[in-house]
């Protein structure tokens, strides 16, 4: 059996409710508005158990072709709609989302490891992408340019076409949606390829889409790993791309594109780190920054995982960190721990790995986790808040994608802001201090894609446009912004004789 429509993800419920539980039927590729028996299965391992969870599709390069020659067919009269009609379809997806809020929660938990709590954050957030830009596309006005009574200029937004998705395993309820929900409102047919890890949810996307009555070929979701992901962004008649993922895959998704002259958004990963300042409020930075890290096992791309701390606030911050790194529960993501499983076997060695070479390197442990009770099989790694952490080590600069915490004394705010570029990546920072224009004068000099100032929001809110600097990566997701990326400006010239 295929997964195929509501009724399908309705029979998945009573499994959602047991770790133990491998989902029934299999899941196929969807193209051109049906669901596709593909020439290759894959299993998709629960990170809880080690087992297998679901029998997904795999998709080869022709599958991906097959799905581009859909999109292609589909793209014109998609980008003829009125923005208006479009904006009522995303609409509609977002209360579909939010209708069968639980049955996605308990999908994303269970394919990606994270907490329950999290799961159905997750969602609430995906369906508030999709009615953004739902309806922020109506307000997406092109512009007139006065040049006297001789002419008319008109600068129009137009669709690029075709628009291929590359989505990690993190977060792909909420990365799917952000960039193909604005990729959509604009009028790009899209084709999505979601990690071979945690397909399920954009899957289970393609079927609402179906149902609120997107024309077929406009949404095509096709799981799959290199191969597909490769044969997608080197695709002749794809015209835009967006990656997410690690920089090694996004270098070589940019050459690909840069090979046949098109455009392609990267978002890379970072090392964001909290400036923790003198006169910072301790006890409401700790929570923040503890929680940052913690969510989905540090497995975030702006988990906050450096905190540069000035030195006299450096003992306190510390002793303050340390309850939620010893009292952090381990668990199945269905029994809502603060902190699940990582996503694999691979990502908990490498988790390890950095664990390992940080105590080698002298940064000192000033609290740990303990493993989960129970012994399950799956991948869980206990968080570990490092102190003393050099910052000539590896763990200061590297991203290990893992509940690690680094913190690291410093004797002023130049040292800080130092420190915080001392990482070649640049996605978000925070900086900490109830003098707000001392925190706001820092705030300004760092080389980062957001900053907050007293508060951090892992991501930030579906209004916030999103991306980095350096090896974060470029072009911006999120917010109205994102219209822009996923668009082009056309200009139109028009000569009016006699006036
Ligand atoms: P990855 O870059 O290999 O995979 C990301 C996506 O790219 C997946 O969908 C994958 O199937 C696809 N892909 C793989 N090879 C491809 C290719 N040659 N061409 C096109 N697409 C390809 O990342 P990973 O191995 O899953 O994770 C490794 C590291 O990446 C992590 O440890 C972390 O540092 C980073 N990462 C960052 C983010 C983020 O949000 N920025 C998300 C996931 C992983």
């Amino acid at each position: 059996m295929v997964a195929t429509d509501r009724a399908d993800l309705d029979s998945l419920r009573p499994a959602l409710d047991d770790h133990r539980t491998p989902l029934p039927g299999a899941f196929g590729l969807d193209v051109a508005g049906e669901v596709r028996e593909p020439h290759g299965w894959h299993d998709d391992v629960d990170p809880a158990t080690g087992d297998r969870l679901a029998t997904v599709a795999s998709a080869t390069a022709e599958e991906i072709a097959d799905a581009v020659a859909a999109a292609r067919a589909a793209a014109p009269a998609w980008a003829s709609r009125p923005p208006g009609e479009r904006g009522t379809l995303l609409r509609r997806l977002a209360d579909l989302v939010r209708r069968d809020q639980e049955v996605l929660a308990r999908l994303e938990t269970r394919d990606t490891g994270k907490p329950l709590a999290q799961g159905r954050a997750d969602i609430t957030a995906a369906a508030r992408y999709f009615e953004f830009y739902g309806s922020v596309v109506e307000g997406f006005l092109g512009d007139s340019i006065p040049l006297g009574a001789g002419s008319l200029a008109v600068v129009e937004h137009v669709p690029h076409g075709v628009t291929g998705h590359v989505v990690p395993w993190n977060y792909p309820a909420q990365i799917t949606a952000r960039s193909v929900g604005a990729a959509l409102a604009v009028g790009n047919a899209t084709v999505v390829k979601p990690a071979d890890e945690a397909p399920l949810v954009a899957l289970a996307y393609a079927r609402l889409a179906r149902e609120a009555g997107f024309p077929a070929g406009v949404v095509n979701v096709l799981p799959g790993g290199a191969e597909a992901g490769s044969a997608l962004t080197a695709h002749p008649e794809v015209d835009h791309v967006s990656f997410t993922g690690s920089v090694v895959t996004g270098r070589s998704v940019a050459r690909a594109c840069a090979d046949r002259g098109r455009p392609v958004l990267l978002e890379l990963g970072g090392k964001s780190a909290h400036l923790v300042l003198e006169g910072a409020d301790i006890d409401r930075a700790a929570p923040v920054i503890a929680r940052a890290l913690l969510l989905h096992a540090g497995q975030t791309c702006t988990a906050g995982t450096r905190v540069v701390v000035h030195e006299s606030l450096h003992r306190r911050l510390v002793d303050a960190l340390v309850p939620y790194f010893a009292e952090a529960t381990l668990g199945p993501g269905l029994t809502d721990p603060t902190v699940g499983p990582v996503v694999s076997g691979a990502q908990a060695d490498r988790v390890a790995g950095f664990l390992d070479r940080a105590a080698a390197q002298g940064a000192v442990i000033a609290a740990a986790a303990k493993p989960p009770a129970e012994a399950l099989g799956g991948f869980f790694v206990p968080p570990v808040l490092f102190d003393q952490v050099g910052q000539d080590t590896e763990l200061f600069a590297e991203e290990v994608f893992g509940p690690l915490l680094a913190v690291t004394p410093v004797d002023s705010d130049a040292a800080a802001v130092a420190a915080a570029h001392n990482s070649r990546y640049g996605l978000t920072a925070a900086v900490w201090c109830q003098d707000v224009d001392r925190a706001l004068r820092v705030a300004r000099t760092l080389d980062v894609g957001q900053t907050y100032v007293n508060g951090y929001a892992p991501g930030g809110g579906v209004e916030l446009p999103f991306g980095g600097t350096r090896d974060s990566g470029y072009g911006r997701e999120k917010g109205a912004e994102a219209l822009r990326e996923y668009s082009r400006a056309r200009t139109l010239f028009v000569d009016i004789a006699g006036a």
